[in-house]
């Protein structure tokens, strides 16, 4: 008997957004409009996504002792996330500062903070949480050696979720326990590097597949997914919406999709669920704020 559906380990931001009539070249100061705070990071949107959905839901996780970092902690409690997992100090919030310009174009400076410092013993000391989760999800926003840690800890029995973003190449010791790996467009070229020899995502997922995760997800926005395991590879059609903001649709895509193969679904049939609520977090501006309840992604 497992407490929680899915442990998210990840990165928690607080995103600064400014509208700007034109990004600012080296040197120069444009002005502005008001400043808008918003919570996100790879792993605590996933872990907000699942929460809504319903799954119980806990996130490893590091934060600053400072006001952004209570910001995220405020926004994953109201969701419904159990923040047990969550450390607190060694360093600032992570923080993303965002420029929008009129045509949606933006410029991102992201600094770590506290993602950085979630150390392999930081994942060592969460023993019980990951006995205690049947699925565990990550993402590449926090190093690589605290995702290597976390794959040794992993129980015999829990399945691993891992969205490589930012991505970079990865050691067979974290693709082997990938169930599954699951990659956008540009994700799949950059993991797949010099043997990506095709323009066809179903080639990157027999590719992928090639590397040694036990299965695989390519994304593939309003064209929906590709799943592709042992038993060849099949497509999952998207739902047709008006998409107004696409911010964050994979890490609610990948959250539901964890909870959902965490619950027994086959992956084509979590795969069409999650597709159905990255569709809905499409159609509304921002990422946590976007993401939708059982409710709406039943009546999409
Ligand atoms: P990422 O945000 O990581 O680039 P995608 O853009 O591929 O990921 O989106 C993840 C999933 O969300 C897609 O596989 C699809 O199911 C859904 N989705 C994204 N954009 C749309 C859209 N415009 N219309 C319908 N579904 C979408």
């Amino acid at each position: 008997m497992y407490d929680y559906d899915l442990l998210v380990v990840g990165s928690a931001n607080a995103d600064l957004v400014i509208g700007v009539e034109r990004r600012p070249d080296a040197g120069e100061t444009v002005l502005g409009s008001d400043l808008s705070v918003h919570p996100g990071g790879k792993g605590a949107n996933q872990a907000v996504a699942a929460a809504r959905l319903g799954a119980r839901t806990a996130l490893l996780a590091r934060v600053g002792d400072d006001a952004y970092g209570r910001l995220l902690l405020d926004s994953q409690r109201a969701a419904g996330v159990d923040t047990v997992g969550v450390l607190v100090g060694g360093a600032p919030t992570g923080i993303a500062l965002i420029t929008v310009d009129p045509s949606g174009d933006n410029s991102i400076v992201v600094s770590p903070g506290a993602n950085g410092r979630l150390r392999p013993e930081d994942v060592r000391a969460a023993g019980s949480l990951f006995h205690a989760s049947r699925v565990v999800s990550t993402q590449l926003e926090i190093p690589l050696e605290t995702v290597v840690e976390l794959v040794r800890c992993l129980a015999p029995d829990s399945r691993f979720v891992l969205n490589p973003s930012p991505p970079r190449p990865l050691p067979g010791e974290i693709l082997a326990a990938c169930d599954p790996l699951i990659v956008n467009e540009h994700e799949a070229k950059v993991i797949l590097g010099d043997s990506c020899v095709s323009d066809d995502p179903a080639d990157w997922a027999r590719l992928l597949l090639a590397k040694g995760p036990r299965s695989v997800v390519v994304t593939l926005g309003a064209e929906g997914a590709l799943v592709a395991a042992t038993d060849g590879v099949e497509r999952v059609p998207s739902v047709k919406v008006d998409a107004v903001d696409t911010t964050g649709a994979g890490d609610a895509f990948t959250a539901a999709l964890a909870w959902r193969l965490g619950l027994g679904e086959p992956l084509p049939v979590a795969a069409a669920y999650a597709a159905r609520v990255g569709a809905a977090a499409v159609t509304r501006a921002g990422a946590q704020e976007s993401y939708p309840t059982p409710e709406e992604v039943a009546a999409l």
